[in-house]
């Protein structure tokens, strides 16, 4: 049976949630930004971080894949399963990821969404495993920083199991 092990609650990351919309709402004043979300992990994390933002933004999504079904480490082969399906020439862009980890994905998005000239490009993510880096990648918007273990809930899945869960949880190895 897997072990679930709390990290942080709904409620620690409704708060952190917040203090993140805080900071993009003073940045992007008279700005209409596209938040670009990287999926699948990051479906939650858009939905809570959105109703915080009142102010004009659009919502967009893309699929990247680096993990094969049942693994707990990047493949460091990053592939787009959904690209842009909206034009960002001359947009204000946040992308909106989950966790970095290796940093190998969200280099590969930055370069490919640099490559359509939008206006600005910045990184809201709301974990991040800096001790794991292996690519420089500068996060604008950050919610915690974590150690390296693996975690799971809050969308983020262990073989597509636990995105539905509303805190944050080690898995404990041998599970
Ligand atoms: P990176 O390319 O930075 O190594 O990995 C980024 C992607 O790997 C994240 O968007 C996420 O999908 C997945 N990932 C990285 N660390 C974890 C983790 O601890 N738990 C889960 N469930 N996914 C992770």
């Amino acid at each position: 049976m897997p072990q679930l092990q709390p990290i942080f609650t709904s409620e620690e990351i409704r708060d952190t949630i917040e203090r993140l919309a805080h900071e993009i709402k003073g940045d992007y004043q008279g700005k209409n930004p596209l938040l670009l979300g990287v999926l699948k992990g990051s479906f939650m994390f858009m939905a809570d971080l959105i109703r915080n933002l009142d102010m004009p933004l659009e919502v967009e999504f893309v699929a990247l894949s680096s993990y094969g079904r049942g693994r707990k480490e990047s493949s460091g082969k990053v592939k787009m399963v959904r690209g842009l399906r909206t034009p960002i020439k001359g947009r204000d862009i946040l992308v909106i990821e989950d966790i970095v980890d290796t940093g190998i994905t969200l280099s590969f998005l930055l370069k490919y969404l640099h490559l359509k000239k939008p206006a600005s490009l910045k990184v809201c993510a709301l974990f991040d495993k800096a001790p794991r880096r292996q690519v420089i990648v500068s996060i604008d918007y950050l919610g915690f920083s974590i150690p390296d273990a693996f975690v799971v809930g809050y969308g983020l899945d262990y073989d597509e199991q636990f995105r539905h869960l509303p805190g944050l949880y080690y898995l404990k190895e041998g599970s």
